[in-house]
């Protein structure tokens, strides 16, 4: 009969689980409360047969139907039943958030311990004298020293110290610097195999602390290492095929927790890797070892960073730079004008390619906000499926290159693109390769003389991956201007096709490198981007909680880590709803966690509320950064306000007051209103009014380099046409806080606050002959909703700035005029600055601005980018969050740059 294996008391750890830096100090109650699903921006929740909203992130699919600048006439019942799910779907959603927010701050503590097996000759111990006192207070410092007279003078306040050691810290009475286990012996530093509670894999952890416990037991403290599969990264990521971890690394946490020394086991060979290593020298650095590490993991802020000089990091003492003393216990707030922002042409500069790039919010807050750190960020490239998305980034970013694509094809031509450049050795090189071989030319009589309706090639002007042409044929194609002919007559061609003009695609693809058309490997220093993530909405009842990667709907996530991984980006910074942490466990956040890390990027993951950055809205979102291992993480801007989800935000002590009457634009502008572009009618009346009314050039903004600003123009004033009945049921919205559909006459809220029909006052109609008040407006949300045909008030917030403006199920009537919200309105709220135009029919309008990432955000983004980048090489700076500086939105200062310069020309000073 074997003999049973020695049993061991198992040890448990604090399991991290998926969380995120919490910009928002309110977030983690949020996230606890009630969400509302029918936010803008987020992707939507419906089935695969629905339309409306869920077409927003698609891009194109959203035009078709949306050629109507006009709000439809009734909703179809499948609208509301829509927006009632999304209701109901909030409630649940309440209690999924609540359980996110509790998981995040969880971590299983590791207790260690066993029993000793028989065949133990001796006791396992501690060897040497005990270390000085002073000197073990001095290395430790946040140990409890056990008073052993003052114990003994009160022996109750004895006893329960004795209980509170048992469970987390642990009193010592002196330390030690090294122990005998089970006969061999182990020094302070060393690094050991733990057990493990039962059923999981021995732990890794390093010995920081050999004490002896108030009742002489022998303890080690050990600070772990997590595998891959203790992380957030989780077991289950581990099998997902399209990209892999290394199995011998681990990473290093802040993580430390109290044992009984018998609960070690043996010593682990782990070296550290340094960021600057070659593959080779990495493999032949670890060869001898069993595991390596060349990263931290922060359980409380799902960060994976370089490792701190003190770790075995890089040494990197004269790096530390002023951003050092912009932390959070920084003694002296800084203010903007404190900066140390060198002149524009010293700056560093850097390339931006921005992915899914909408009308570029997400792009323009990141290049408005580098600078004032002293990074000059540009946006190189853009892509986005939306034509109409791609005009505004267009016009508002004349110098970058627009790309007017998906994603997929957008990576296949980068390929492609890589291929030509090496083809025709662009560098350096007039060597002129042919196409195909021989053989193939003669066969297809290439060097016959030109028929007569042959057409001649001029030049190659453009050149995409796809189907340009629809004809079912994906593949690279050229755009070809021909002899004699003008644009119009312009066609894509195949690249087989133009065998003939070897010398046109070598002019094309040389001066297209020279321009930098579209960026090569190594050639972008920051990708941003926000993949659509359909496939996680709330109300897609099919969505696959099992394998969300499985969806189509979703796939986009993993374009964009593929695009990040083939141009391998020193930045990376990827946007998204809250659900990606949410949705199946959070799958889709800690895929794309996981996907960054499996790539030897630093990642950190957080959440940021549009209105903790000064707007009067709520919108919370989702961030990822990656950092290249030799870069410094960037940190994540600590909020300058207070927001709340709904009512009314409250400003910080450094903060301007918030709310919707700010940013209203005080231009009447009725219900129809064909109009793009008109005058200002009145001066700014509030500093913020300044704020938002400046030019390019005041406002920091490059994409136009020194062209002197046009004269100010409102754009885009216009609110979506009410039809006829709506706007006489709007008629009817009192012009007062808080007014909805329910002041219609003949409606009165029933018991259980159910909005009922009064059947004592008779309906009454519309001069179209149907009723005032619709019946999907009375059983919307059973009667409960307070939303439809909501009027906002001035001193209010909304919750999320909404990609469609309709009135029947939101909140989105202005205060005292008879319309929805403005394009500029709503563009306002998102925190555009007035010169940024938009283009496309109206509904394309308030989708790009609905979907867009709010400007300050990305501004204070950016920033925190501009500092990252600067410090180059990694300085050991590890810190997650950070205070950004007083008036980081100068408001105060734009009224006084626009006192100064007095209103520009096209302001007409008027009384309203
Ligand atoms: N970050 C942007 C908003 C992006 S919204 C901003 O701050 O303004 C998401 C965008 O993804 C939409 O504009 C949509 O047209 C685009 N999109 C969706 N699927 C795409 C795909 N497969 N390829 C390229 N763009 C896509």
């Amino acid at each position: 009969m074997s003999s049973p294996a020695p049993e061991r008391r198992r040890s448990t750890r604090r399991r991290p689980e998926l969380s995120y830096a919490e910009a928002d100090p309110d977030a983690e109650l949020e996230r606890g409360g009630k969400r509302r699903r029918s936010a803008a921006g987020t992707p939507n929740r419906k089935s695969g047969a629905d339309k409306g909203e869920s077409k927003r992130r698609r891009g194109l699919a959203a035009i078709e139907d949306d050629d109507d600048d006009m709000c439809a006439s009734e909703p179809d019942a499948e609208e509301m039943r829509r927006e009632e799910e999304e209701e109901e779907a909030a409630a649940l959603e309440a209690e999924e958030q609540a359980n996110a927010a509790t998981l995040g701050a969880r971590r299983k503590r590791r207790v260690a311990t066993r029993l000793m097996s028989k065949q133990k000759k001796e006791e396992d111990h501690f060897v040497g004298d005990p270390i000085p006192d002073d000197e073990a207070r001095r290395r430790w410092p946040e140990r409890k020293f056990h008073l052993l007279p003052f114990c003994l003078q009160d022996p109750q306040l004895s006893t329960k110290k004795r209980s509170d050691a048992t469970e987390e810290e642990k009193s010592a009475r002196c330390h030690y610097r090294s122990a005998i286990v089970e006969g061999a012996s182990f020094n302070l530093g060393d690094d050991v195999y733990v057990q493990a509670a039962l059923g999981e894999d021995d732990y890794i952890g390093r010995i920081t602390e050999f004490f002896k416990g108030v009742e002489h037991e022998s303890y080690f403290c050990c600070r772990w290492f997590y595998r891959v599969a203790d992380t957030v990264i989780t077991p289950k990521l581990l099998k997902v095929p399209d990209h892999e971890h290394d199995h011998e690394r681990v990473f290093l946490s802040e993580e430390k927790d109290d044992n009984l020394i018998e609960s070690i086991i043996s010593k682990v060979n782990i070296t550290y890797v340094g960021p600057n290593l070659t593959q080779q020298e990495k493999a032949e650095l670890i060869s001898n070892s069993d595991l390596y590490y060349d990263m931290t993991y922060s359980v409380a802020y799902s960060t994976f960073a370089n490792v701190p000089p003190e770790n075995g990091g890089p040494t990197g003492s004269e790096t530390t730079s002023d951003i050092s003393c912009d932390n959070v216990d920084s003694p002296r707030e800084k203010t903007i004008a404190d900066l140390p922002v060198p002149p524009d042409a010293q700056m560093e500069t850097a390339t931006l390619l921005d992915l899914y790039s909408g009308c570029g919010a997400m792009s323009t807050g990141l290049c408005l906000g580098a600078p004032l750190s002293g990074l000059k960020l540009t946006t190189k490239w853009a892509v986005d499926m939306n034509e109409y998305a791609c005009d505004s980034l267009k016009h508002n970013h004349p110098r970058t290159h627009v790309r007017n694509e998906k994603a997929e094809n957008f990576l296949k031509l980068l390929q492609e693109w890589d291929r030509l450049c090496k083809l025709y050795d662009v560098h350096n090189s007039t060597f002129l390769p042919r196409i195909s071989n021989d053989d193939e030319d003669d066969e297809n009589g290439a060097n016959e003389p030109l028929s007569e309706d042959t057409f001649e090639v001029e030049k190659l002007v453009d050149i995409c991956y796809g189907d340009p042409n629809k004809i079912e044929r994906d593949g690279l194609w050229f755009k070809v201007r021909w002899k004699a002919y003008d644009s119009s007559h312009d066609t894509w061609e195949p690249l087989d096709g133009l065998r003939d003009s070897p010398q046109c695609i070598k002019d094309f693809v040389e001066s297209g490198y020279r321009e930098s058309i579209l960026p090569l490997p190594g050639h972008v220093d920051v990708i941003c981007g926000g993949p659509p993530c359909q496939g996680i909405s709330g109300l897609n009842r099919h969505r696959k909680h099992k394998d969300p990667l499985a969806d189509e709907k979703n796939k986009q996530i993993l374009v964009f880590m593929d695009i990040v991984n083939y141009l391998r980006p020193k930045y990376v910074l990827m946007e998204n709803v809250v659900d990606i942490l949410q949705f199946a466990d959070g799958f889709l956040g800690r895929y794309a966690l996981s996907h960054l890390v499996a790539m030897g990027y630093q990642a950190r993951l957080g959440i940021m509320v549009a209105g903790c950055y000064g707007l009067p809205q709520f919108r919370m979102r989702a961030f990822l950064w990656g950092a290249l291992p030799s870069m410094v993480l960037p940190m994540f801007p600590l909020p300058t306000h207070v927001a709340t989800k709904r009512g009314q935000n409250v400003p910080n002590k450094f903060s301007v007051r918030e709310y919707i009457i700010s940013y209203i634009v005080f231009l009447q502008v009725g219900n129809h209103q064909t109009k793009d572009v008109m005058a200002y009618k009145s001066r700014p009346n509030t500093d913020l009014q300044c704020y938002i009314r400046l030019n390019r050039k005041d406002m920091g903004d490059d994409s136009l380099g020194d062209a002197t600003p046009k004269e100010a123009q409102l754009f885009d004033h216009q609110p979506l046409e009410l039809n006829k009945d709506d706007y006489e049921r709007v008629q009817h919205i009192p012009q007062k806080k808080g007014a909805n559909f329910r002041n219609w006459k003949g409606v009165r809220v029933g018991k259980n606050k159910s909005v009922e029909f009064d059947p004592n006052i008779p309906r009454e109609f519309l001069s179209s002959g149907k009723p005032l008040v619709p019946n999907y407006a009375m059983t919307f949300v059973k009667g409960k909703s307070l939303r439809p045909f909501g009027r906002l008030w001035w001193d209010e917030t909304v919750s999320t700035v909404v990609t469609i403006a309709k009135p029947h199920s939101k909140a989105i009537l202005h205060p005292n005029q008879n319309r929805v919200l403005t394009v500029r309105e709503n563009a306002r709220l998102q925190g555009f600055p007035d010169y940024y135009r938009l283009f496309g029919p109206i509904k394309q309008k308030y989708i790009q601005v609905g979907n867009a990432v709010a400007v300050p955000v990305a501004r204070a983004l950016g920033y925190s980018l501009g500092q990252a980048y600067q410090q180059g090489e990694f300085s050991g700076e590890q810190r997650p969050l950070f205070k950004l500086p007083r008036n980081f939105v100068p408001v105060a200062q734009a009224t006084a740059t626009r006192l100064h310069q007095g209103s520009s020309a096209g302001e007409v000073v008027e009384e309203e």
